[in-house]
C-alpha cells in the first residue's frame, strides 16, 4: 500500500468458551475432531420447537473473567437477544446472543508496537452460543451437505475492538494479546486451526492524517495467523488500488482463500435491521451480582502484559526476553519458579537457557513445558553447574536431552557419565602439551605466522578430551605453550 493511505482496522474475535457443558442446556462441549458428530446434542441445543434454555453460569464467569482482564465496564443486567436468520448449520432460525445491552463494554488492553506500546479500544464483550458446523462433500451433480450438531449451543465469547489498529504488525500484536490473555486465563486454548479462536478483522483506509471512517470489509475464514497478516496485506493492497482508480470500497464480507492468497466476496454485509433482534422472551435478564464480579477479579491471575512488565523492571531481563517468556503463562510460569531455586546463575543466564537450549529442545521433540519430565528445580539445578564451571555449555545442552528423555536429576546424569569439566590448570596444561607434541607440522605452521591453527589445536584438545575441557582455559593454554614455541625458534 502506497503511503499516502492509512489503515484502519478494529477485530471482532469469537472465542468458544471451554466449559463443561453447552451455554443453555447439559451437553458437554467436545472437541470435534475427536468425536462422531451429533454424539453431544439434545432437543433445546437441535432447536426443537418448545424447549427452554437455561443459562449456563460458569459461561458467565468465564466471559467476566475476560472481560475485567480487558479492563471493561461490567454492565450489572445485560440482555439476551434473538438474531434471526435462516442457514441449515442453525436449527432453530435464530441465534441466542446479545445486542442492545452487553454482558460488559469500554474496555482496553495494551499492546507491544515496534513504536511504542499501544493502547487499543474495546468496544464490547458479550455472549452467545455458536452454531453447528456443516460439511459440503462430493462434486458436480452429487454435492451433499451434512450437519453436525455438537458445537451448536457452545458458549462463544465475541470481543470486539475499537478500530484503533494502523499496522498490520498492530492487528497481528492486538490478536496474540488477546489469545494469550485468555490462555492466561484458561477459558479457551486459541485454536485457529481448530476453529475454537476466529479472528475477523474489519479493514477500510483512509488518507493519511484525516480522521474520517470509511466503508469497510469484513474477512472471515482466517485459520491461522499466517493467513490473517497476508489477508490485510492483500486487503489492503486492493482497497488502495481500487480508490485510486477512482473506484469506491463496497461493505461486505470477504472470505479468505488460502490457497490463491485472495478475498473472494462472501455476501453484502448485512445489517443489525436485517436480523431483527429482539429480547430472547424464554430468558430473563442477567444480572450479575457486584460481589460475584469483585471475587472474580480478585482470582485473576498475574497477565501477560503484567509480568512482561515485572521480569523488565524488578528481575532486569530485556523487553524481548521477557516477551518471549511471559507468551505461554506455563514458560512465564516455570521461570519465575526456576529463578526462585537458582543460586549460581543470574536472571539473564535462566532466561537465555531457556529462550535457548530449553526451547530448542521442546520444539525439536514436541513437547510442551508441562509435559516435560523434569520441573524448574533440576533445570535450575543445571543452569546452576554451568554457572559454577562444574560442567561445560555443551555437556549441558546433552544431559538436558537426557533429562527429557528419562527424568534424571542432573546431578547424576553428570556424575553417571563423568562429565564434570575438567578445569584444574595442571590437567589442560598437559592436554595441551600432548596435543601440541603429537602434531609437529600444524606447530611449525603456527610458529610461521598462522595464527588460525590455533582453533584447530582448540578442537582437536576439545575433542581428545571429549567435550570436558573448561574452554577458556584450555584456549590460554594452547596459546601460551604455542607462542612459547614461536619465541623460542626466533631466539635461535
Ligand atoms: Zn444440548
Amino acid at each position: 500500500m502506497t503511503t499516502q493511505y492509512e489503515a484502519v482496522v478494529g477485530l471482532e474475535v469469537h472465542a468458544v468458551m471451554e466449559t463443561q457443558s453447552k451455554m443453555f442446556c447439559d451437553c458437554p462441549v467436545v472437541d470435534s475432531t475427536h468425536h462422531e458428530p451429533n454424539v453431544a446434542v439434545c432437543p433445546v441445543c437441535a432447536g426443537m420447537p418448545g424447549m427452554l434454555p437455561v443459562l449456563n453460569k460458569a459461561a458467565v464467569e468465564f466471559a467476566l473473567r475476560v472481560a475485567l482482564a480487558l479492563h471493561c465496564e461490567i454492565n450489572s443486567t445485560s440482555i439476551f437477544a434473538r438474531k434471526s436468520y435462516f442457514y441449515p448449520d442453525l436449527p432453530k432460525g435464530f441465534q441466542i446472543s446479545q445486542y442492545e445491552q452487553p454482558l460488559a463494554v469500554n474496555g482496553w488492553l495494551r499492546i507491544p508496537t515496534e513504536s511504542g506500546e499501544l493502547r487499543v479500544g474495546i468496544r464490547r464483550v458479550h455472549l452467545e452460543e455458536d452454531t453447528g458446523k456443516l460439511t459440503h462433500l462430493g462434486e458436480d451433480g452429487d454435492r451433499r451437505t451434512l450437519v453436525d450438531l455438537n458445537r451448536s449451543g457452545v458458549p462463544l465469547l465475541e470481543i470486539v475492538t475499537e478500530p484503533d489498529l494502523h499496522t498490520v504488525e498492530a492487528v497481528r500484536n492486538c490478536a496474540y494479546a488477546l489469545r494469550s490473555i485468555m490462555r492466561y486465563l484458561e477459558v479457551n486454548s486459541g485454536n485457529l486451526e481448530k476453529g475454537l479462536l476466529r479472528i475477523e478483522p474489519n479493514i477500510s483506509i483512509r488518507e493519511r492524517g484525516s480522521q474520517a471512517l470509511s466503508t469497510r470489509v469484513e474477512i472471515k475464514n482466517l485459520n491461522s495467523f499466517r493467513s490473517l497478516e497476508r489477508a490485510l496485506e492483500f486487503e489492503l493492497a486492493r482497497q488502495a488500488e481500487l480508490v485510486d482508480a477512482g473506484g469506491a470500497v463496497q461493505q461486505q464480507t470477504l472470505g479468505w482463500d488460502d490457497v490463491r492468497g485472495s478475498t473472494q466476496a462472501q455476501r453484502s454485509k448485512e445489517v443489525a435491521e436485517d436480523y431483527r433482534y429482539f429480547p430472547e422472551p424464554d430468558l430473563p435478564p442477567l444480572v450479575v451480582d457486584d460481589k460475584w464480579v469483585r471475587e472474580i477479579e480478585a482470582d485473576l491471575p498475574e497477565l501477560p502484559q503484567e509480568k512482561r512488565k515485572r521480569f523488565v523492571e524488578m528481575v532486569g531481563l530485556s523487553d524481548y526476553d521477557a516477551g518471549l517468556l511471559v507468551a505461554e503463562r506455563s514458560v512465564a510460569e516455570f521461570f519465575d519458579a526456576a529463578l526462585g531455586a537458582i543460586h549460581k546463575a543470574d536472571a539473564k543466564m535462566l532466561a537465555n537457557w531457556i529462550t535457548g537450549p530449553l526451547f530448542e529442545l521442546l520444539n525439536k521433540d514436541g513437547y510442551s513445558i508441562e509435559s516435560l519430565p523434569f520441573g524448574p528445580e533440576p533445570f535450575a539445578e543445571l543452569v546452576d553447574m554451568v554457572a559454577s564451571g562444574e560442567i561445560n555449555a555443551s555437556s549441558a545442552r546433552s544431559v538436558l536431552s537426557e533429562m527429557a528423555a528419562n527424568g534424571k536429576k542432573p546431578k547424576e546424569l553428570v556424575q553417571a557419565r563423568g562429565l564434570a569439566q575438567i578445569s584444574s590448570e595442571t590437567d589442560i596444561g598437559e592436554l595441551a602439551e600432548r596435543v601440541i607434541q603429537k602434531n609437529s607440522q600444524q606447530v611449525a605452521d603456527y610458529v610461521a605466522g598462522k595464527d588460525e591453527v590455533l582453533n584447530w589445536f582448540f578442537g582437536q584438545a576439545m575433542l581428545a578430551s571429549q567435550g570436558k575441557a573448561n574452554p577458556t582455559l584450555l584456549r590460554q593454554a594452547l596459546r601460551v605453550q604455542l607462542d612459547a614455541a614461536r619465541a623460542q625458534k626466533e631466539a635461535s
